[in-house]
């Protein structure tokens, strides 16, 4: 009598993060238990994935849903069926722009009571660091927050307060003993707001102007001044979606000398260049800006070399009417999280020879580890049966009916991807397959391991 399994997957090149092998791989109870080039036994279930690559899941660390509050925008259950359909298994929701932000214990358990019943994917929280909540970030901890976010600039929000430099240096004193990262918005205030400023009292509010009113330098500045708050206090510090190859230089400086500080970045900073933008329109706003081809060439060389911690979609949709007028004036944030894979797959792997290990790593097992979330990332025995079977070489062009937003929009409407993600897997159970949502809700919260 061989053993019985949950699920076997049998024939496919398994995405490990030491590399690529074929391999068949067994769940049980919703965790891998067994990998070896042929399973015996039996099982409930058996995929022939023959052709086809197994990444570990997707987590995406840095989304907006909006639920509760703004549901208008996009929701729990509309933004997780997106992250399936990209091969997701997990996500991270941030403190805004659901209204109550996620700013003290209270607005934390309404936002999980609805995940857990909306949620298709596992799910983190995100706390919110601002100049009002410094008193509740015990609270927050206790609540099993992944992190706190913060801005030190505008939020785009006005119940989101941004941090200022008072709050940075207190907020990072107490989250150095609570241990856990702060991630923040690094664009230099006073110099976005009187740039902006002075751009709207010349009319000055194109695309070209956008940009000139958020320069590298905002970001880079404030960059070197967190990794200072960082250093003095011992607090794990996070660069919120990095747009700049010398934002990344100055992390990697800082972690040399030994500064627990790491970087995240974004599919659209290493896919999209400031012409691409200016010819998209409104729907590639974001902030920071996207740069230009220059910079974008030389963050590649940055992801080839490891220097980024993981990449994220930074999913921040909209009522389509707030991308209506003028540039500089809508609203900024790009809906992205059901793309992430594939535009890697595309722009990493099939045009720049990355490794696929190395996507994995990005995209699933850094992101688990360093937050701390145990058993998820990779495909490995112990470790939840999360995977994103993939046919590696198939072209398709994204077209807005494909996604599952709330809002069918996206700067990636129309790109042609290679490598289409076929089927989604959380904990065992398949919950995408072929197109199609499969699954109802079975997502669960996911706490750090503090
Ligand atoms: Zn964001």
């Amino acid at each position: 009598m061989g053993n019985h399994y949950d699920l076997v997957i049998r024939n496919g090149i398994l995405v490990c993060s030491d590399g690529i092998k074929k391999a068949d791989v067994a769940v049980a109870e919703g965790k891998i238990v067994a990998i070896a080039e042929e399973i015996s036994g039996t099982a409930k279930e058996t995929i022939d994935a023959s052709e086809k690559y197994v990444f570990p899941g997707v987590t995406d660390g840095h989304v907006h849903f909006n639920e509760p509050g703004r549901t208008e925008w996009e929701t729990l259950a509309s933004g997780s069926r997106a992250i399936a359909a990209g091969g997701g298994v997990a996500f991270f929701d941030m403190p805004l722009n659901s209204s109550p932000c996620t700013l003290d214990a209270k607005s934390f358990q309404e936002k999980l009571t609805i995940a857990q019943k909306e949620s298709l994917v596992d799910f983190g929280l995100w706390g919110g660091l601002t100049a009002t909540n410094l008193d509740k970030l015990e609270e927050l901890a206790e609540c099993g927050v992944v992190g706190f976010k913060a801005f030190s600039c505008h939020s785009g929000i006005d119940e989101f307060p941004r941090m200022d430099d008072y709050t940075a240096l207190k907020g990072m004193e107490k989250l150095a003993k609570l241990g856990l990262p702060l991630m923040v918005h690094c664009e230099n205030a006073e110099i976005t707001q009187k740039l902006t400023d002075l751009a709207l009292a010349n009319g000055q509010t194109g695309v070209w102007d956008y940009f000139a009113a958020r320069p590298p330098i905002v970001e880079i500045e404030n960059i070197a001044r967190m990794i200072s708050f960082a250093e003095e206090t011992g607090c794990k510090l996070i660069i919120a979606h990095i747009s700049t190859a010398k934002g990344i230089e100055l992390i990697t400086q800082a972690r040399s000398r030994g500064v627990d500080v790491c970087g995240e970045t974004i599919g659209h900073y290493l896919i999209f260049t400031d012409e691409d933008v200016a010819r998209l329109g409104t729907v590639a706003k974001c902030s920071p800006p996207i740069r230009d081809a220059q910079n974008l060439t030389k963050m590649w060389a940055k992801f080839l070399n490891g220097e980024i911690a993981f990449i994220s979609s930074d999913h921040s949709p909209c009522d389509p009417k707030l991308k209506d007028g003028e540039f500089l004036k809508v609203w900024g944030g790009i809906s992205a999280c059901q793309s992430t894979l594939p535009a890697l797959l595309t722009h990493a792997y099939h045009d720049r020879k990355v490794p696929l290990a190395l996507i994995a790593r990005l995209t699933a097992e850094n992101v688990n580890e360093t937050f701390g979330i145990e058993g998820k990332g990779k495909i490995a025995v112990g470790y939840d049966g999360d995977f994103a079977l993939v046919n590696l070489n198939k072209e398709f062009v994204l077209k807005a009916e494909d996604l599952y937003y709330k809002h069918k929009v996206s700067p990636y409407v129309g790109c042609t991807f290679r490598g289409v993600v076929t089927q989604t897997i959380l904990r065992g159970t398949t919950i995408f397959k072929d197109g199609k949502i499969v699954s109802k809700p079975i997502g669960k919260h996911l706490r750090p391991k503090i």
